[in-house]
């Protein structure tokens, strides 16, 4: 059977020519690197604008009746730089006219087309180029990627589209981001939404592997503005990365996990920028770990308050939880975990959830659960440490509670979900930086 690898590329690596022209190296690279998707041009230094955000911001202006030239003028001289620089080194560039498609994206921005369609050109024309620069079909998404009529992705329609399409084209250029609706009009996903193309892309094309392409060499065990140089993760599996991204540590668009998952398409995210480093491999939740006893990664989250009660008798109330928990839903408060003893229950709320509601909520727990006492605990950290090797294997607590003791750092809550993969911890605020230091150097 061949070998299909499906790479997306995101913004910083296709930020000008010389991105470009790793990308085309990496492609070439590799004969297996057979459909391949785009984002729009990202920034090429701190201060630089996305092509996305200058698109949206040409929505704007149009519907605040101000002229949007100056804005579209960069978007412009930005595409033609590129493709200038690219038809200096590769002559078939030069048979590229991007200016026409240019003057035809202003004249369907200067007569009212829909944001979704404006934002989705930078993902549009970036594709273009790069098929241009490879040789390769350009497929518009608009003809694979498909929403309802309510906004939402219809994936088995997409499927059948990306199945149908990919037959005929060896090797193709698919624009990532959008696609189309029932009535033909572009649509749009969220923010960051090429990460979603890529992975449908990967599932319809039946591929090996799905590369993500960025600008880190994949994923670290534990935030560098908080370790010094953390060593890569190697390996994750899907699980894990849930675990770890929903505390704070991401890299990839989360709706894009499941298409490949639900098909056991492994991602390898991988650096343009050092294309030769291994990147983190993320893989089916029965990976194995070479060795057990070890973590995969530590990520946390600041600002959280617990709302403690405590009632004699709790453990034989009926409905008691339940009342506590509706107060919540009613407030349309979410929280984020509920460690709880004989007679106690804590309620542990991320602060921005609370916003003007606490006083509210108080009153109603005291009025409807009618506590011993309730205490308010405000500025609490989480600390995540998630790692399939922990599960079954003895010590792991041991060490993390011991690292934390060792360096002064009191424990306020601890939580161990059924899937033994994760061990959290709730510290002060301002021990959280140590703690996560203290935790990482215990098993690194
Ligand atoms: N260009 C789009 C954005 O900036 C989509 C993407 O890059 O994935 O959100």
């Amino acid at each position: 059977m061949e070998n299909i690898i499906v790479a997306k590329f995101g913004g910083s690596s296709l930020a000008d020519a010389h991105q470009f022209e790793k990308v085309k190296n990496i492609v070439e690279a590799n004969g297996d690197r057979k459909y391949i998707v785009p984002s729009a041009p990202g920034k090429r230094h701190s201060k630089d604008y996305k092509i996305t955000d200058l698109l949206y911001l040409c929505s704007t202006h149009v519907e605040q009746g101000i002229s949007f030239d100056d804005v579209f003028k960069i978007i412009s001289d930005r595409y033609n730089e590129i493709v200038t620089e690219l038809s200096e080194k590769y002559n078939h560039m030069k048979a590229l006219d991007i200016n026409t498609y240019l003057l035809k994206i202003k004249y369907d921005i200067e007569s009212g087309c829909p944001s979704d369609y404006t934002a989705s050109r930078g993902e549009y024309l970036n594709a273009i180029i790069l098929s241009t620069l490879l040789n390769y079909d350009f497929i518009d998404a608009s003809d694979l990627i498909f929403f309802d009529k309510y906004g939402r992705l219809n994936a088995d329609h997409t499927h059948k589209g990306i199945v149908k399409k990919l037959s005929s084209s060896k090797n193709a250029v698919i624009p990532g981001f959008y696609g189309s609706d029932p009535s033909g009009k572009i649509k749009t996903f969220s923010r960051g939404g090429s990460d979603i193309t890529g992975a449908l892309i990967a599932r319809g094309a039946g591929a090996s592997l799905y590369e993500n392409w960025t600008d880190v060499s994949g994923f670290l065990m534990a935030d560098p503005r908080i370790i010094t140089n953390p060593m890569p993760i190697e390996a994750i599996t899907y699980r894990e990365l849930r675990e770890l991204s929903y505390m704070g540590a991401t890299v990839l668009h989360e709706d894009s996990v499941f298409p490949v998952r639900e098909a056991g398409i492994p991602i390898n995210i991988k650096n343009t920028n050092s294309p030769l480093d291994r990147g983190t491999l993320i893989v089916g939740d029965t990976h194995p770990m070479e060795k057990c006893g070890t973590i995969t990664g530590i990520a946390g989250k600041k600002d959280f308050t617990v709302i403690a009660i405590e009632k004699n008798l709790m453990n034989t109330e009926l409905g008691f939880c339940r009342k506590l928990l509706s107060i919540l839903e009613s407030n349309n408060v979410v929280f984020e975990s509920m460690p709880a003893g004989i007679d106690t229950v804590s309620l542990v709320i991320p602060d921005y959830q609370l916003d003007n509601k606490l006083e509210t909520i108080i009153e109603e727990i005291n009025r409807q659960c009618k506590p011993d006492s309730l205490e308010i605990l405000p500025n609490m950290a989480l600390i995540a440490t998630v790692g399939r090797g922990m599960s079954k294997s003895k010590g792991i607590a041991a060490k993390i509670f011991e690292a934390l003791a060792k360096n002064n750092v009191n424990i306020r809550m601890i939580n161990q979900g059924s899937s033994e993969i994760n061990i959290i911890v709730g510290v002060e605020n301002n021990d959280f930086e140590k703690a996560i230091n203290s935790i990482y150097n215990a098993f690194l």
